[in-house]
């Protein structure tokens, strides 16, 4: 199937199965990060008055299914909170 990618473990995951992780996987780090922090900043910058926040990996999903390590696409570990600003300079460098 060409609209599957691997995990490490060897199992294979379709690509909506994928998406949908990640939008909860994405949910997840803001709580968390809300539960240890109280508030939402760049991890980058540390601005907390930033236009918009995005949700950026720090492995891109891409690379993740590339390398098999499908699971990391989800891992809330391989996620950053990041202002726009930052966000923009971190996709160019990569
Ligand atoms: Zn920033």
């Amino acid at each position: 199937m060409s609209n599957t990618y691997s995990c490490s473990d060897g199992s294979r995951l379709k690509k909506s199965v994928i998406d949908r992780l990640i939008v909860k996987a994405k949910a997840e780090k803001v709580r968390q990060f809300i539960d240890e922090h109280g508030y939402v900043f760049c991890e980058e910058c540390y601005t907390s008055n930033a236009f918009k926040f995005d949700m950026s990996h720090d492995l891109s999903v891409n690379k993740c299914q590339q390398n098999g390590t499908t699971e990391l696409a989800f891992d809330v570990n391989n996620i950053s909170i990041l202002c726009r600003k930052c966000h923009q300079i971190k996709d160019k460098l990569f």
